[in-house]
């Protein structure tokens, strides 16, 4: 056929039938490694994935012969099947600054948790049997002995995570009581925490009929007392985490309000969010409401989270009265919501460190890096500066920078906690295009084999270092961070 001028085949091109076929590939000896280490289905899905790209890159004229050699093909089949075998679920360095990060997975496994959570998971464990009596166990009964120790609880349940241990204290009240679903609640505390946990919807999704009471900043004794009726299942108190109110403000306490909801004979419920068990104020950090103090003011039911400052895995915490935890633990919604055996097991690992709190700030990641000293992370940026530089030169300079930390996840969300980092700076001709050099580096950074996770903030890119306990796994990582900025 004709070919118009301008498109001669170029010889060190391939065409379509120079390709081999899948069986082919499969046949040749350099591809026997991979079939013995990973088997035919896998290693053939992925050779056919790889021929079918390569094929297209031939049609278009842009596949070298050299590609088609058998060590290319099976070199390029190993990196296709060791890809598809890479876990997307990975490790990264979390050095944004937020120590409870959502994103990033929030409170890290303390090494007791870890451990306990290995051991219990390679074999069978009594999750559901009585050891004593040979019958069946509960699970809760694992954890709600500690929970009470810890609490002053006279009962506890644990569920999937926070927003479950909150839908489900509404659910079971509103359904267990027989004059109404109506549950009173604050229009100062109607919460957002994100991702679609709204309490007016969670509300609903409860079967409760929300009465608002009050106003965005003030509500008064009289406004709850005048909403309660024979239709009141329960008061609702919801710890504004993410947000404060600040000026012109008023809000009825636990203690007043469990005794104008008692009064009535109806319980009060109150949603902590994070939920501390030690007082944070000890460790000069700034201060959270306790469940336990909840309790002695009176509340029935005090839920919160198992990984925001509890430092656990994810959680749902009840704790409270044995006929309000008793309510929960019946309604059927709870089988639903149950936790699982693994973090059922960090969990329990995780509450025993309270049980020696002199030691707590060292046991618990969460707690140790809220409490690092500044000096300790400010050494540690004078040590890694150089190094920084070194790899990130000529485009960025790099310096030490005061920086401020947060606990993330809602909690306290106007406290910073003074940190310490590393800025880096985009220089003379990277300044030019500012933006797509941060970009750049912050997508560099993201894809080294351990990926740093930094932030963006005034023309900067910066490494916050209070989480970074592992140094030498960040700077072992210098030089191919280097070699990807070339
Ligand atoms: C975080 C939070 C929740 C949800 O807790 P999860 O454990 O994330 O489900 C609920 N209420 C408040 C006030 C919170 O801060």
């Amino acid at each position: 056929m004709h070919k118009p001028a301008g498109l001669q085949a170029d010889a060190s091109k391939a065409n379509p039938k120079d390709l081999p076929s899948t069986d082919k590939l499969l046949r040749q000896p350099d591809s026997a490694p991979l079939l013995r280490e990973h088997g035919h289905t896998l290693v053939a899905d992925e050779a056919r994935k790889l021929l079918d790209g390569l094929r297209a890159s031939a049609l278009a004229g842009a596949l070298d012969m050299d590609a088609l050699g058998p060590a290319a093909l099976a070199a390029a089949l190993r990196v296709r099947v060791e890809a598809k075998l890479a876990p997307r679920m990975r490790n990264v360095l979390n050095l944004t600054g937020t120590v409870i990060h959502t994103n990033l997975g929030r409170s890290l496994l303390a090494d007791a948790a870890l451990s306990h959570l290995l051991a219990m998971m390679s074999g069978p464990n009594n999750l559901e049997f009585d050891l004593v009596t040979g019958g069946r166990g509960d699970r809760d009964s694992i954890v709600e002995e500690l929970l009470c120790t810890l609490t002053g609880a006279e009962a506890a349940t644990v569920v999937n995570n926070n927003a479950a241990a909150v839908l489900l204290t509404l659910a079971a009240s509103v359904s267990c009581h027989p004059g109404g679903r109506e549950v009173v609640i604050s229009r100062g505390e109607l919460v957002e925490i994100g991702g679609a946990f709204r309490m007016p919807d969670v509300m609903s999704s409860a079967g409760a009929t929300m009465i608002e009471v009050g106003t965005s900043n003030r509500t008064h004794a009289r406004d709850y007392e005048q909403a309660i009726n024979e239709r009141t299942a329960l008061v609702m108190k919801v710890h504004p985490s993410n947000y404060v109110v600040q000026g012109f403000t008023s809000a009825v306490g636990e203690a007043e309000l469990s005794a104008i909801a008692h009064a009535r004979g109806v319980p009060l419920a109150t949603d902590l969010g994070s939920g501390s068990l030690v007082d944070l104020q000890a460790y000069g950090l700034p201060r959270e409401p306790l469940p336990q103090e909840m309790l002695a003011a009176g509340c029935d039911a005090v839920t919160f989270s198992g990984d925001k400052l509890l430092g656990g895995p994810q959680a749902g915490l009840i704790v409270g009265s044995k006929a309000a935890v008793g309510r929960i633990r019946k309604f059927p919604m709870k089988r639903a919501l149950r936790m699982s055996k693994l973090p059922l097991a960090a969990l329990e690992a995780t509450l025993m460190l309270y049980l020696r709190p002199e030691r707590l700030a060292q046991d618990l990641p969460t707690l140790r890096l809220l409490t690092r000293p500044l000096d300790a992370i400010r050494a540690l940026a004078h040590e890694l500066q150089p190094r920084v530089a070194a790899a990130v030169a000529p485009r960025f300079d790099v310096e030490v920078v005061a920086l401020q930390s947060q606990l993330g996840s809602g909690s306290l969300p106007i406290e910073r906690l003074p940190s310490a980092g590393l800025a880096l700076i985009p220089t003379g001709s990277a300044k030019k295009g500012l933006g797509t050099a941060l970009d750049g580096l912050a997508h560099a950074l993201r894809h080294l084999p351990l990926p740093v996770i930094g932030r963006i903030a005034d023309d900067r890119l910066l490494l916050d270092l209070r989480c970074l306990e592992d140094a030498a796994a960040f700077s072992g990582q210098l030089p191919a961070l280097h070699q990807r900025l070339r």
